[in-house]
């Protein structure tokens, strides 16, 4: 079932651990975000905590890891939606 995964934006300062992981299930990761209302493996509320990735790798299983490693390289999200200017093309004969 592919159902769509929403999330809370993480409020965070530069310098702060930017990976959220879910330190119920250690399954899920996610970058500077953590999905709402619960987590998608455990179902878990309010069960993740920021992480650098180091620490990630200091602890984390070979899927966490990767999974961090992937989160990472994502953009970041942008905490308030900036509405994109509209291309407004008129088509006219
Ligand atoms: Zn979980």
């Amino acid at each position: 079932m592919a159902q769509v995964q929403t999330f809370w934006a993480v409020d965070y300062q530069a310098g702060d651990p930017e990976l959220w992981v879910c330190l119920s299930c250690l399954n899920e990761v996610f970058r500077c975000k953590v999905p709402m209302p619960d987590c998608p493996s455990c179902h878990g509320v309010s069960t993740y905590d920021a992480f650098t990735l180091e620490a990630i790798r200091d602890w984390g299983t070979e899927e966490l890891i990767r999974k961090a490693e992937a989160a990472q390289s994502e953009p970041v999200p942008t905490p308030s939606p900036v509405s994109a200017p509209e291309a407004s093309s008129v088509a006219s004969d």
